[in-house]
């Protein structure tokens, strides 16, 4: 027999959105925009506090038109976390920019402050800081603003894995120029597919709207004056997302609850950590992880295959981003002084645990047994 498939973090419905999308049908806004895309934009910028916020048809959507705002073009340089998934670093390829690669630090997993300011003595004007929150915890924002705010640049924020979850009481996305989530298949809330900008200036929204629709200019006949986009959101999206966000609380609840059951299962193996969360902040927990003391000798993929064996899903770190053949001529801010990489380090010896809500207390059992069974 088929064993049951355990998954890593697959979508979790609860019936609101069929309602939301029933509406939907039901008024013919299947489309193209309608009232789901502006009350699902409206009640994002009221969970999140952002200000203003623009639906998109996904999270990299989002971040090309963050870059798009800020001109970044050929000749720039765009600093970009290290540790990450490619959707970060992409759309500064759109534009031609040139992205250096900010290596992470192993209190949060992202974006180090101290790799950073030394990226500025080598780059002194780079267009933009585009910082992640990795699987769901807050970066060290107060150190990483301050330098920006030095430099006068602007911060963007790739919250597509961190909506949530909050840094000092406020939103991840919220304190940079702009943020951006994602509404992708397996984040924390899903619309099947999906993005938002959000801005505390509500030009900066306005202009992102217009843009992912065509750049369509005022006028009764059809006039551009500028290369436009079909980025946006659909109204049967939005529904889906209406539905969802009413969850997220719930979702992350659980997430975080998923955390501390493998922390606490753990916390007598000390070849195993889980990856770490931030003291100043409350992550959503999206993706609980763990890495494996260097001088152990089991690996990362010793687990995984284990796993999959009994049809576990796991995943791999993201590898970082200076590793990438895509990438490989752009220049590289490690963050120890002889030149070795946090974040290289954390893709050796680390794996992405099965984080699914819908995890059964047996589910978490099986895994936690394997996983317990390479250090006896
Ligand atoms: C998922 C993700 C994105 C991209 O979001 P999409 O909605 O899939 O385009 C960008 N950055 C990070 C860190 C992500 O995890």
């Amino acid at each position: 027999m088929e064993k049951k498939r355990i998954y890593l973090s697959s979508p979790t419905m609860h019936g609101d959105e069929q309602r939301y999308v029933q509406e939907a049908f039901d008024t013919n806004w299947v489309a193209p925009l309608g009232p789901n895309v502006n009350a699902f934009e409206k009640e994002i910028a009221e969970y999140t506090h952002c200000g203003y916020a623009a639906a998109l048809d996904s999270g990299t959507a989002a971040i090309h038109l963050s870059l798009k705002l800020l001109g970044a073009g050929q000749g720039d340089v765009v600093f970009v976390s290290d540790l990450t998934f490619s959707a970060s670093c992409n759309p500064i390829r759109y534009e031609n920019a040139t992205p250096v690669f900010i290596d992470a630090e192993p209190d949060t997993w992202n974006m180090s402050p101290e790799a950073l300011k030394r990226a500025f003595e080598k780059y002194p004007h780079p267009k933009a800081v585009l910082c992640v929150h990795l699987y769901g915890t807050p970066a060290k924002l107060d150190e990483i603003m301050a330098i920006c705010e030095e430099h006068h640049v602007p911060l963007i924020e790739d919250a597509a894995e961190s909506l949530g979850s909050t840094y000092k009481g406020r939103h991840t996305g919220t304190f940079g120029t702009y943020g951006i989530y994602s509404f992708n298949g397996n984040k924390i809330i899903t619309t099947s597919g999906g993005g938002m900008f959000v801005s505390a200036r509500e030009e900066a929204a306005k202009k992102v709207t217009f843009l992912a629709t065509q750049a369509r200019d005022p006028a009764r006949h059809y006039q551009h004056s500028q290369i436009g986009y079909n980025y946006r959101m659909s109204n049967i999206t939005a529904g889906i997302g209406r539905g969802q966000l009413m969850h997220l609380e719930e979702h992350k609840a659980k997430k975080k609850a998923i955390y501390e059951q493998y922390r606490e299962a753990f916390a007598d193996i000390p070849e195993l950590t889980m990856n770490p969360l931030n003291p100043d902040g409350d992550a959503n927990c999206w993706l609980s992880c763990m890495t494996i003391a260097e001088e152990c000798k089991v690996t990362p993929d010793m687990i995984m295959d284990a796993l999959a064996e009994e049809n576990i899903e796991t995943r791999p770190i993201w590898k970082p981003m200076h590793l990438q053949p895509v990438f490989a001529e752009y220049d590289f801010i490690p963050y120890n002084e002889d030149g070795s990489s946090v974040g290289e380090d954390i893709f050796d010896r680390g794996l992405c645990l099965p984080s699914d809500i819908k995890n059964t207390p047996e589910d978490m059992g099986l895994i936690i047994g394997i996983v317990r069974r390479f250090f006896r």
